[in-house]
């Protein structure tokens, strides 16, 4: 089904307008295609559009209930500095006198940023809100198109022909739940991260976390405030571990709830909790995507996929912008979409559909071989700053570095790759995350190259205001 394509404009869909669809939209229009981007909620930014708003079940496990796409807390930071967060040619620096100047800041100013770039570039001419993609399937008239069929919040349906799709819906509103045995029957409040907002109901209650990625250390941080206890479960904690200060305590992961109440650690510790709040990640989840099977996720690997980004057998007619995660996000969403915007106008060529099946299944051997989960195929991170990937060897990092990633890319499309300044904070700022402590945030010694950014930074078109 891999079509052929000549140097011409496309007619693309964008599904999705966050930070991944927005830096789609721009690409793809760079490159001379036509654009019409698809976002179910009323604005553009996604996961940046905070909202009180929670899904009805607390756990969202019920495929019925109604969705609250945004996962973010109420006190979030980013946990990247902001020099290094934004794409390359639109700084992340300070947006206005009311918004929030720390290097890590609020999501609010996240926020800001997003709605800036897109109206710098224009895009939300190009986007349909509050409509949301129902289907995209090969058109029936001529299957080397996409048929894509979507509803307004009013409740106008409609469909319309593309030559190619890109998905942009994100991957962080579809829970993943950790296996607790005897869970049925434990008679305490369950939430997941996806709706957890603010700490208030859990005043003086003895609350678990499980998970100390960074939301997990975030939330329990939140929720320490206020709790009477705060128990962390963490999979990094030695089985026969066990730690307490002030009021947490630190687990190895939980082997049993029980009906009266009770939860017993695998370090033999038995508490009696009022909540558990499950910070365990979440799964990759297009519901609107008929592939015929040509795409499938499996224990959270979306595949087969050529370099996390086109579908062999659809290619170039479905790209995925954004899959890869725990890196620098905005700058691949961005080089992605630099790739997929050069091979649909033909400027660039993709191998044909069984090489790239080939190199597909050659990057599962090779992360199976290193013992590898499935559902860490798209961690796209260097392992010597990150302890989830603490038992792989330097030599390994050339399977999952992300800046050799960026650099294949751009090495296609002929773009310029990552800068070395920003190689050079990120791989300050990730090691921060895991063992900066709780104020990793506020403190850093990174004087003279920040000096350096900014002198980059004043180097670009100015948009903003470029002074630090
Ligand atoms: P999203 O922002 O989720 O956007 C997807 C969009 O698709 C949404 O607007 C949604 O409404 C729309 N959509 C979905 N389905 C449909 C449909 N069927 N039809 C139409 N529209 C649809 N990254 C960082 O770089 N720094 C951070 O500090 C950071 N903190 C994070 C904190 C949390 C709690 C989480 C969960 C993630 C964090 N991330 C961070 C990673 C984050 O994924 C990226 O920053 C990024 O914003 C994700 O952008 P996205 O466009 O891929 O997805």
């Amino acid at each position: 089904m891999t079509s052929v394509i000549t140097s011409r404009a496309r007619h693309v869909a964008v599904i999705g307008l966050g930070a991944a669809g927005l830096v789609a939209v721009r690409e793809l229009r760079r490159e001379g295609h036509t654009v019409i981007g698809f976002e179910r909620e009323k604005h553009v930014g996604g996961l940046w559009v905070y909202t009180d708003r929670v899904e009805p079940d607390s756990l969202s496990v019920d495929p019925d209930r109604t969705i609250v796409h945004s996962s973010i807390y109420q006190s979030l930071r980013t946990n990247l500095p902001r020099e290094c967060m934004g794409y390359s040619d639109f700084p992340f620096v300070t947006r206005s006198s009311d918004g929030d100047p720390r290097r890590y800041p609020d999501h609010r100013e996240v926020l800001m940023y997003l709605q800036d770039f897109a109206k710098e570039f224009k895009i939300e001419d190009m986007i349909r809100f509050e409509t949301e993609v129902l289907c995209v399937e090969p058109s029936p008239e001529n299957n080397r198109k996409w048929r894509v069929q979507f509803k307004s919040s009013s409740g106008v349906s409609g469909e319309d022909i593309f030559d190619a799709v890109v998905v942009c819906n994100g991957h962080f509103t579809e829970p993943r739940l950790a296996h607790i045995p005897g869970i049925e029957s434990w008679p305490g409040k369950q939430i997941h991260s996806h709706n957890y907002r603010i700490p208030d109901p859990f005043k003086d209650q003895v609350v678990i976390v499980i998970g100390s990625q960074a939301s997990g250390n975030d939330i329990r941080t939140d929720i320490a405030t206020i709790a009477k206890e705060v128990h962390i479960s963490s999979k990094m904690v030695a089985s026969d571990s066990y730690g307490c200060y002030d009021n947490l305590r630190i687990h190895p992961t939980i082997y049993r709830a029980r009906e009266d109440g009770s939860v017993v650690f695998r370090n033999g510790k038995v508490v009696f909790a009022d909540a558990i709040v499950h910070c365990t990640g979440y799964k990759y989840h297009f519901p609107f995507l008929k592939t015929s099977g040509y795409v499938t996720v499996e224990d959270n690997r979306v595949g087969p996929l050529y370099k996390h980004v086109f579908p062999p057998a659809l290619a170039p007619g479905i790209s995925f912008i954004g899959l890869p995660f725990m890196g620098l996000q905005f700058f691949m969403f961005e080089i992605q979409s630099k790739w997929v915007a050069s091979v649909l106008s033909g400027r660039v060529k993709l191998p044909a559909e069984d090489k790239m099946m080939e190199e597909a299944i050659a990057f599962y051997s090779k992360l199976e071989d290193l013992g590898i989960p499935k559902r860490y195929t798209h961690f796209l991170t260097d392992p010597r700053g990150n302890p989830m990937l603490g038992t792989f060897k330097p030599e390994d990092a050339v399977v999952i570095s992300q800046s050799d990633y960026f650099n294949w890319i751009a090495k296609q499309c002929g773009c310029t790759s990552i800068e070395r300044w920003r190689e050079r904070l990120y791989n300050v700022a990730i090691k921060k995350v895991f063992f900066g402590g709780d104020s990793y945030r506020d403190r850093w010694d990174d004087d003279q190259l920040i000096e350096e950014v900014y002198r980059e930074f004043a180097k670009l078109k100015p948009n903003q205001d470029c002074s630090s």
